[in-house]
């Protein structure tokens, strides 16, 4: 609410794991919500329980193809735009990578015209990944980052640095009121099972008794936030109302290694699924850890959920979800001890 009246928001890649929670946190504030999506990633069942909220509303498109006539219409009101919209794990992104590119090129363009016309605050979905496999550790907001731009990875990357340029020119010229999150690892229920990153794959292993698989030797490390931490951190920097330095990287600093990471599923699950390793992709980064001082000073935010917490949650709601009954799910005894072979 902003002077007595509810915010009207779009959320452009609002039916995916990240969306659709955010999503319900606006809701939840008294918003008004058109979702934007085209399904790629995203699905209808995140959105699901919202279909009824006479405040909900959801648009089936592109960001790359010119906006759907609704959204450029002149009695349109939007307060916010948030841009979700891209695949986010590898998997997906290389899928279709010229797509991915795009999405965040053209669709932010898009989306930055659509906020300079309604007058709307813009928010952009920005990675740890523009940090790529990095020199700097922990990486800060003024680090440049050390991307390969030729890679398998470098759709995703190179699209998500140009779509920061396009925002902070858009910013530069008082095109409009723009705010950057520098996202790191983040999981949660509603990732797909199908989703192929690390917490996604590692938990469904663990669940259905097939072998995990660690790519490389598993020493890389990642720092994972819970995404009821991530969307408060979004909610803060959207509402910060002071002038910003730049982008602000919004994770959890708990950083651990892969292997550290399964042998906790592991106990958590109770599972005696075996270990088994695979080569590790092209250019996968060997270390993300977040430097979240900008966060906490700017916007007095720092995660709040420990990872064995998080982990039981999601766990839990994947059980739920393909059919074992959560009370499967162990309290995690012991954290040490070998991998099984
Ligand atoms: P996701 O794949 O679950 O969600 C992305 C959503 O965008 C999906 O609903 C998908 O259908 C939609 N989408 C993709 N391309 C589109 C297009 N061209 N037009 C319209 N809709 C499109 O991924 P997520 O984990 O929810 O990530 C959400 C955002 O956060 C992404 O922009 C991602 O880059 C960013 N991010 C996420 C993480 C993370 O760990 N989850 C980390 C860093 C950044
Ligand atoms: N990874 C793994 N097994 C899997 C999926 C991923 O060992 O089944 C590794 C992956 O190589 C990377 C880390 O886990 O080193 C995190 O991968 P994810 O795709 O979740 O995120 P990103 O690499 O984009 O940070």
């Amino acid at each position: 609410m902003k002077n007595g009246r509810s915010r009207h928001v779009l959320v452009a890649g609002g039916a995916g794991f990240v969306g659709s929670h955010l999503c319900d946190a606006l809701l939840g504030e008294g918003a008004h919500v058109i979702v934007l999506d085209n399904f790629q990633t995203g699905r209808r069942q995140n959105l699901r329980h919202l279909e009824r909220d006479p405040r909900f509303d959801l648009i089936d498109a592109d960001v790359v193809r010119p906006l759907p006539s609704r959204l450029r219409s002149s009695r349109l009101r939007l307060d916010q735009i948030y841009n979700l919209a891209c695949a986010a794990s590898p998997v997906h992104y290389q899928a279709d990578p010229e797509h991915t590119m795009l999405t965040s090129v053209v669709g932010t363009h898009n989306l930055l015209s659509l906020a300079e016309k309604s007058g709307a605050r813009f928010f952009q979905a920005s990675t740890s990944e523009v940090y790529g496999d990095p020199e700097m550790h922990p990486q800060s907001e003024t680090y440049w980052g050390h991307v390969n731009p030729t890679g398998p990875r470098a759709c995703y990357d190179e699209g998500k640095r140009a779509a920061e340029t396009l925002v902070f020119d858009f910013a530069r010229t008082g095109r409009c009121d723009v705010r950057v999150a520098r996202i790191f690892n983040t999981y949660g229920p509603r990732m797909r099972a199908d989703d192929g990153r690390v917490i996604s794959n590692v938990i469904c292993q663990a669940l259905s008794g097939d072998d995990i698989t660690i790519y490389g030797d598993g020493s890389q490390t990642r720092s994972f936030c819970y995404i009821s931490d991530l969307v408060e951190g979004f909610l803060r920097l959207m509402e910060h109302e002071d002038t910003l330095p730049g982008p602000v990287n919004l994770g959890n600093p708990n950083e651990l290694t892969v292997s550290d990471l399964v042998r906790r599923v592991l106990a958590l699950t109770g599972s005696q699924s075996s270990v088994v390793h695979r080569p590790l992709p092209i250019d996968d980064p060997r270390r993300r850890r977040p430097d979240i001082t900008r966060a906490t000073k700017l916007l007095g935010w720092s995660p709040r959920t420990p990872l064995e917490q998080g982990l039981k949650k999601t766990v839990a709601w994947f059980a739920e979800e393909h059919g074992r009954p959560s009370d499967a799910i162990r309290e995690p005894a012991r954290l040490s001890g070998s991998i099984p072979a």
